[in-house]
């Protein structure tokens, strides 16, 4: 079987953004030195996937051995399937150089069920953007799915003695919400797919992108020319997108004419406030230090 094109993991980088994707692979170099913060946010969903395989017991791994041969992984979850196995963790499915795993697969009643593991405490749209991917691949790599849901951390839960799996966790079906997306899953594929065959660096101005879904891990350099004192970044969503789409950075390039919302007018004037009362006191701190000519 031939190395995969895309992943997961490398699609939803360039749905954040493509150029988050080109230099992911091919300039790394340029990434933001590693983040402790990241790290644990990581490990910590990593944590709560083992968590909820409770929820359907007795499964069998599908992980490689090795971890960076996932085709392997492809290889075992057609043999699980074929061996009439009816829960497997990390299965993992390859189609047209586009390959994913599914955190929970499990058969019922002769019917397929996906389910993906996030810890968050709801269904967000990346939520959707990712499993709409999982359901492309799964599918036309031939396993019908009934359904495939997100499983996530039930928040009104309040643990009282032994940890209650089926309490701690809620599942959202998302199947209305995916397949209406696979038309777009397909076009998207496409033009990943062409970012990396013809390497070539997309143009993308810095944006509210960069932070969303997640704090993109090239910031250090897309940003590194952008002014960070009263930054735009600090103003109101509506002028913020305005701003940075016109490619202002700072409040000093902000147009006279520029009628701004008036909770980004109130922000600005207290932090000329905040800038005034620092620089009152540090007036004040260096006058104390001076001795007194007579
Ligand atoms: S910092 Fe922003 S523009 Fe640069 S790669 Fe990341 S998301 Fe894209």
């Amino acid at each position: 079987m031939e190395k995969h094109v895309l992943s997961k993991s490398t699609y939803m980088l360039g749905c954040q953004c493509t150029k988050r994707l080109y230099l992911h692979k091919f300039k790394s170099d340029l990434r933001n030195p590693a983040d402790e913060n990241q790290q644990a946010i990581f490990d910590a969903g990593t944590r709560v996937g083992e968590i909820a395989r409770q929820l359907f017991p007795m499964g069998t791994d599908a992980s490689p051995v090795d971890k960076f041969n996932y085709q392997e992984s492809v290889l075992k979850t057609q043999e699980l399937i074929a061996n009439g196995i009816k829960v497997i963790y990390e299965a993992c499915f390859q189609f047209d150089g586009v390959l994913c795993a599914i955190d929970i697969l499990v058969k019922k009643k002769g019917k397929w069920y996906a389910y993906e593991v996030k810890g968050s405490t709801e269904v967000k749209n990346y939520h959707i953007e990712d499993a709409a991917l999982q359901y492309f691949v799964i599918t036309n790599s031939g396993l019908k799915l009934e359904d495939i849901s997100i499983v996530y951390l039930n928040n009104k839960y309040v643990r009282q003695g032994d940890l209650d799996i089926q309490q701690l966790f809620s599942t959202e079906s998302v199947l209305n919400r995916i397949t209406i997306k696979q038309e777009a899953v397909v076009k998207k594929i496409k033009e990943l797919k062409k970012i990396i065959t013809e390497k070539k660096e997309p143009v993308i101005k810095v944006g509210l992108h960069c932070s969303d879904p997640f704090d993109c891990d090239f910031s250090n350099h897309c940003w590194k020319d952008i002014p960070t004192e009263n930054s735009v970044m600090l103003l109101y969503k509506k002028d913020k997108i305005y701003f940075l789409e016109k490619e202002i950075y700072s409040f000093e390039e902000i147009p006279e004419d520029y009628k701004l919302d008036k909770r980004s007018s109130k922000k600005i004037d207290k932090l000329k406030d905040t800038e005034i009362t620092i620089n009152k006191e540090q007036i004040g701190n260096f006058l104390s230090k001076i001795a007194a000519p007579f």
